[in-house]
């Protein structure tokens, strides 16, 4: 029997598995099995709490309670062949930009418990993001401009455009499409400008827009200059939003229509002599009676055949009106009508 084999020439013990034959603890001895790096950085941003690794910033929410366990392990070079390895970190704060964290390690290393612990300096060093440094630039890339044909916006329209826009840049920056980000919203006289960071959102929020609240999108870019001799365009996205909205009742010809919805070239609309929807394309000349929500109530005192008689509610005369075959209604009843010139017209 070969003695090398059996025992461990350092300590004379049961021998290892090694090559060496050394035991485990003297192994153990000459062997740096946890080490540390003196400084771990974390670079983040002071205004919106992006972090960046290497060139690439990602958006977080994460404080320095929840970074720093993290940030100090990764100071942390353990040798490979620890199994089982436990740690303890304890941070303790310095200042704004600086804590020391303390890292206790347990594990086991050629079959011999082993313990140590050491000592990270943590740095939390502030920069701009790329995307706070555009927006602090005043960089953008275009606009949406939201407009109504032949009108003002309504005040519903307005709320609609901002939430979607809002709604957009989150699902944007969700995706992980960090600059697709809306810098401002103006109203103007004119309608809505949404100042944008990217074309990608630009179209996104146009066509939304004009989708939820019915209208066209026409792209018109602009030249602005050229940048490492490449051509820079800012692009500004029209929403054109139909003269007519929802529950607007306009006047057709000689027909009373109440719009129930605007698309493409035409608007939709319920004719309220027939109950009958019908399509009305945009060349066709219309004239905006009133909205369906500015209705009052008027008693219906009599049915004489096809006519109505009614209380009128603004003079108290009586006043009488074709009544629409589709209108179920008995004398006694209201109904809800606007008032067109001289005349009245029943919605229901
Ligand atoms: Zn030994
Ligand atoms: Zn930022």
């Amino acid at each position: 029997m070969d003695i090398r084999e059996t025992f461990c020439p350092r300590c004379g013990g049961p021998a290892g598995d090694g090559s060496d034959g050394l035991c485990g603890r003297c192994r153990l001895a000459e062997t740096r099995w946890l080490e540390c790096e003196t400084r771990a950085v974390h670079t983040y941003c002071p205004s919106c709490g992006a972090w960046r690794s290497g060139r690439v910033w990602t958006d977080s929410d994460r404080g320095r309670d929840e970074v720093g366990p993290g940030l100090a392990l990764s100071a942390l070079r353990l040798h490979p062949e620890v199994r089982l390895p436990r740690f303890e970190v304890s941070i303790r704060e310095l200042s704004t930009n600086r804590s020391t964290a303390n890292i206790k390690v347990w594990g086991t290393l050629y079959g011999e418990q082993v313990s140590g612990d050491c000592r990270v300096e943590l740095v939390w060093q502030k920069e701009q993001c790329d995307r706070c440094n555009r927006i602090a630039g005043s960089y953008f890339e275009g606009y949406v401009q939201i407009r109504a044909s032949g009108r003002a916006l309504t005040s519903r329209e307005l709320q609609s455009a901002a939430r979607i826009a809002h709604e957009t840049e989150c699902a944007s920056q969700a995706e992980g499409d960090r600059l697709s980000y809306v810098s401002d919203l103006r109203e103007t006289r004119e309608g809505l400008d949404i100042v944008i960071g990217s074309q990608a959102i630009g179209l996104s929020i146009a066509q939304a827009v004009a989708q939820q609240l019915g209208g066209r999108v026409s792209t018109h870019p602009k030249l602005v200059g050229e940048k490492a001799g490449r051509s820079l365009y800012r692009v500004t996205y029209l929403v054109r939003l139909h003269q007519f909205v929802r529950d607007d009742v306009i006047a057709v010809g000689s027909a009373d229509l109440m719009i129930a919805s605007s698309e493409g070239d035409h608007v939709r609309a319920v004719d309220l002599s027939t109950g009958k929807s019908r399509t009305v394309r945009d060349e066709v000349p219309k004239r905006l009676i009133g909205h369906g929500s500015d209705a009052v109530e008027a008693l219906v005192a009599y049915l004489d055949g096809g006519v109505m008689g009614m209380i009128d509610p603004e003079s108290s005369r009586s006043i009488e009106v074709p009544h629409p075959p589709w209108l179920k209604i008995a004398a006694g009843d209201r109904v809800r009508v606007l008032r067109d010139r001289d005349r009245l017209v029943v919605l229901g």
